[in-house]
């Protein structure tokens, strides 16, 4: 039986002037992705691409789960596909409805005629297919309402597919079809959800990681490069940028007051992104922050840390609670991962008392104590690009 992967696209849809090229955008990601899977066509029409096995190599499988995780897909369904004549529908539906319903009790058939001269109208191929259905299935019945499986017959112009109801797709916009960000990726759980979220929005992501080489050890760096793959599952292919700043840290610990240590460090991290941010041809920052999770994340340190930046900072989880953030993170598989025990460089060095109210004066008066263009200059200098194995 030929197979064939049917994707819905939703929202880029509506998108007037701009439509074709979120089309081709979508179709480059879908090509690209495929490509790890075998040889596939991709094609597109009515608001539709077909994802084609050109051989019997192809791994239809692990396809069908990676179109699940391309943006901008609201549905997806595998197709059976034979010669559009009922024939031919009814032995191909005999083959597979006993897989498609699998577990259900009630199941209706529907009907769709792209190719109008089909010799029977859709409810005569409702019929038809229910018929043999029921003879085929046992102890299956028909609901028109509230069925467990709708199982679907299009008569296309150059063949039928048959198919069961689509699945969920990943939903949002196709990535790079709205610009470029910088991720700030810690080893933590907020920050791989954030990427995720603005992801989903069309945002192609390069990622930046601080760490504290050796304070922080290449075990913890490694967990690091393992979340940015996890988040490249839907965004394609995650750049990890990586930036010591073990010198900022000791020089923070040896001349300012502790009290103050993490937010003023955290300037630091948000001057050096910015940086990095332009060097790549990013527009924005993204950070895992969350209002009131933790001393650096009230109002008044998120003004103090933002200070220090042009570009806008987006912070898609500043609203979710951290049960919410889990429950993402549990969806897109980056969970088990965040959550192994290696230490990160906000870790060392932690403050007693993090400030949770403080003062720009102050935290101004404790930056003129240290020289904090040379520290930028030369953590900047430390910055280099993680590779990964393909
Ligand atoms: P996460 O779970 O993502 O680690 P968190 O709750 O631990 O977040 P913080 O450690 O205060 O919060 O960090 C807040 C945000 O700052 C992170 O979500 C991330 O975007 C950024 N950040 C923190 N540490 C690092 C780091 N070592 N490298 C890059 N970004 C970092
Ligand atoms: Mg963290």
């Amino acid at each position: 039986m030929m197979e064939k992967i049917l994707l819905k696209y939703g929202e880029i849809a509506l998108k007037g002037a701009n439509k074709s090229s979120f089309e081709a955008t979508l179709a480059k990601h879908i090509r690209i992705r495929m490509k790890k899977y075998g040889d596939f066509e991709v094609t597109r029409a009515q608001s539709t691409v077909t994802v084609t096995p050109k051989n019997e190599d192809c791994d239809i499988d692990g396809a069908y789960d990676a179109c699940k995780k391309i943006f901008g897909i609201v549905g997806v369904s595998r197709a059976v596909t034979c010669e559009k004549n009922i024939d031919s529908i009814i032995e191909t539906l005999k083959a597979c409805a006993p897989d498609m319903l699998a577990g259900c009790k009630t199941f209706k058939i529907e009907a769709k005629r792209a190719d109008k001269r089909f010799p029977l109208t859709s409810p005569q191929i409702c019929d038809e297919c229910g018929g043999a259905v029921l003879e085929t299935v046992k102890g299956i019945k028909v609901d028109v309402r509230h069925p467990d499986e709708i199982i679907r017959v299009e008569i296309r112009d150059d063949e039928a597919f048959i198919h069961p109801d689509q699945e969920k797709g990943a939903g949002g916009m196709p990535v790079g079809t709205n610009g470029r960000a910088l991720l700030l990726l810690s080893g933590g759980i907020d920050s791989p959800v954030a990427g995720h979220m603005i992801c989903k929005r069309g945002v192609k992501i390069e990622a930046l990681h601080f760490e504290s080489y050796p304070y922080t050890s290449e075990r913890a760096l490694e967990k690091v490069a393992k979340l940015a793959e996890l988040v490249s599952e839907y965004n394609g292919y995650t750049t990890l940028h990586v930036i010591n700043v073990k010198e900022i840290q000791e020089v923070l610990r040896d001349k300012c007051d502790e009290d103050y240590f993490t937010l003023l460090l955290r300037r630091f991290m948000m001057r050096l992104a910015q940086r990095c941010a332009e060097e790549f041809k990013c527009s924005a920052l993204v950070t895992g922050e969350s209002i009131g999770q933790v001393a650096s994340q009230t109002m008044d340190a998120l003004c103090v840390t933002d200070s220090v930046v042009s570009m806008p900072v987006f912070r898609p989880c500043i609203g979710l609670d951290k049960e919410e953030i889990v429950e993402i993170s549990r969806k897109i598989n980056t969970y088990e991962t965040s959550v192994l025990p290696y230490e990160d460089c906000c870790t060392v060095f932690t403050p007693r008392h993090p400030r949770t109210r403080p003062e720009m004066a102050k935290v101004i008066a404790q930056e003129e104590r240290i020289d904090v263009e040379g520290l930028l200059e030369r953590a900047y200098e430390t910055m280099y690009t993680y590779r990964r194995e393909e």
